[in-house]
């Protein structure tokens, strides 16, 4: 088919970004980016999603997602810096909407030890109830 300039430029800043991470598969949240499959959505601006887990662990269960397909904390580098705080800032601001004003749990699990199984970084935000500790 044809493209726009516009088009190519975006899908060239896409597979760059996929090459920064070691080409990381494209996971069930890629799609949700794309909004080819629909979620959620509780937040949403040039960096980021928040959108509410499928499957919640808490009365309130949110997750906070990068557009850069950055696949798992572990392999963010030095210049994620600023976005890695800005995930954590709508962490915040989106509790507060979410009315958590007694607190809530933040998650990050990575790897095979962290039990993670979407390999795109996701920030879970959890609360509504009393949190237990150690995690399991
Ligand atoms: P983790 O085990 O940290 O990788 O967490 C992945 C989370 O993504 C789990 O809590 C899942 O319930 C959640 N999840 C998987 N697929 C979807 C989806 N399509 N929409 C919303 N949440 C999802």
């Amino acid at each position: 088919g044809t493209h726009n300039c516009d088009e190519v430029s975006k899908a060239q800043a896409a597979a760059e970004a996929r090459q920064k991470y070691g080409n990381p598969e494209p996971t069930i949240f890629d799609k949700i980016l794309d909004g080819s499959i629909p979620a959620d959505i509780i937040h949403e601006d040039d960096q980021c999603i928040a959108f509410r887990d499928v499957s919640p662990q808490a009365p309130k269960h949110f997750l906070v997602i990068p557009r850069a397909p950055i696949p798992q904390l572990s392999r963010a580098q030095d210049d994620d810096s600023q976005l890695l705080g800005h995930l954590l800032t709508v962490a915040r601001k989106t509790a507060v909407k979410e009315g958590l004003d007694n607190g809530y749990r933040v998650v990050i699990n990575d790897g095979k030890d962290g039990s993670q199984s979407v390999y795109h970084l996701h920030i879970h935000v959890l609360g509504g109830r009393q949190m237990g500790w150690p995690p399991g």
